[in-house]
């Protein structure tokens, strides 16, 4: 008989077991539009699911995977980028077809992230995916914690405080 291999992770501040505990957080417009009055959001922005206009910004849907040490898993930050307008229109065009092969382009981190400071400009690029993936975001300013834990991890702790985050 096969061995049962599953590893069994907990979290070491509360025991709680990993599948308890949420791996992601996602985010229905860029703050800026979020923070609007309901008139100013129908005279200033056009809102999608994966797509955002404020007058003439670009905004698109991605999620921004860290990978969480001693587990297979990653806790995605499903946030919003400022992009170029060249950049949203193409991705709009191709929305359909599968553009993982597309070269990397410019973003800027457009929501507040919890437990981070100054997360609002940060520099990042987009991948863009297959059909069925949502674009992924690399940061990639060398002086933020965001960009060390998305290429060194975190650990569980940190994913389970992310959710016990009152923000
Ligand atoms: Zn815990």
């Amino acid at each position: 008989m096969l061995a049962f291999r599953e590893k069994i992770v907990k979290c070491g501040c509360c025991g709680k077991d990993i599948g308890e505990i949420v791996f992601d957080k996602s985010y229905k417009m860029p703050d800026e539009i979020w923070n609007l009055s309901k008139t100013e959001k129908e005279e200033r922005a056009q809102i999608d699911s994966d797509l955002c206009r404020l007058d003439d910004r670009y905004f698109i849907r991605g999620v921004a995977y860290l990978p969480v040490n001693g587990t297979d898993n990653s806790y995605g930050w499903g946030i919003w980028a400022e992009v170029s307008q060249e950049d949203f229109f193409d991705y709009v065009e191709n929305y359909e077809e599968d553009n993982s092969t597309k070269p990397k382009f410019f973003g800027l981190v457009a929501n507040v992230i919890p437990s981070y400071e100054n997360t609002i400009g940060l520099e990042l690029t987009v991948q863009l995916g297959s059909e069925t993936q949502r674009p992924e975001f690399y940061f990639t300013d060398p002086m933020h914690l965001l960009t060390k834990e998305q290429a060194e991890g975190i650990s569980i702790e940190k994913v389970h405080s992310f959710s016990s985050n009152k923000s």
